[in-house]
């Protein structure tokens, strides 16, 4: 599947995952910034909540997907 990055999807140029907005992305991220700044691993993203869809794109959410669901296509 090509994913097209439109709107406020992004691709983490750390994991190389997908994420469908920018509140999604910033949420796998922990830690501080110059000291232990990462992103969390799959195990860790599910823990609080996100969710990847299968077109491939993690939502922060459950309910930000079916947002997101009915406002795409
Ligand atoms: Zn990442």
């Amino acid at each position: 599947m090509s994913k097209v990055l439109r709107g406020d999807r992004n691709q983490c140029q750390g994991c190389k995952r997908f994420f469908n907005s920018t509140a999604a992305f910033d949420k796998h991220r922990t830690g501080e910034h110059g000291k232990d700044r990462r992103c969390m691993t799959e195990q860790e993203m599910t823990g609080k909540g996100m969710f990847l869809h299968e077109d491939g794109f993690w939502r922060g959410s459950r309910m930000t997907n079916q947002v997101w669901g009915e406002a795409n296509e």
